[in-house]
């Protein structure tokens, strides 16, 4: 999508600090991190949001928890506790509407959620 900021970091047109990537995702690090660690595993593939995942995306989103679960047992959180969590649309506080899984840990993060 031309006018999406993540499809712009992942085509190297705009400057992203990336932690890992792979054929389908690429994981960065959040320019506003919440917590110690806030990485944000994006597939490489453009999909607003939730709404719009499709059957044929469901191993994607597998692997993107899958990846979000290595990064943070490599971070050394994996036994401290992290969350993993996608936003969706107005009220969830969506901002860039290409899919991203925020990873975040380091701190005792509260429930619920603000
Ligand atoms: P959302 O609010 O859509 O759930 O999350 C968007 C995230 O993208 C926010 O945590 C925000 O800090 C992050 N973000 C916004 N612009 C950029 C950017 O240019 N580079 C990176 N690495 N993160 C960004
Ligand atoms: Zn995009």
């Amino acid at each position: 999508m031309s006018d999406c900021l993540f499809c712009k970091i992942i085509a190297g047109e705009i400057p992203g600090t990336f932690v890992y990537q792979d054929d389908q995702v690429v994981v960065l690090q959040d320019i506003n991190p919440q917590a110690p660690m806030h990485l944000l595993v994006i597939p490489r593939k453009h999909v607003a949001s939730l709404n719009e995942l499709a059957p044929d995306d469901d191993a994607l989103v597998g692997s993107m928890f899958r990846r979000a679960a290595a990064l943070a047992k490599e971070h050394g959180y994996g036994q401290r506790g992290y969350r993993a969590v996608f936003n969706t649309n107005r009220e969830a506080g969506q901002t860039v509407f290409h899919i991203h899984l925020h990873v975040l840990a380091g701190r005792s993060l509260t429930w619920p959620p603000g």
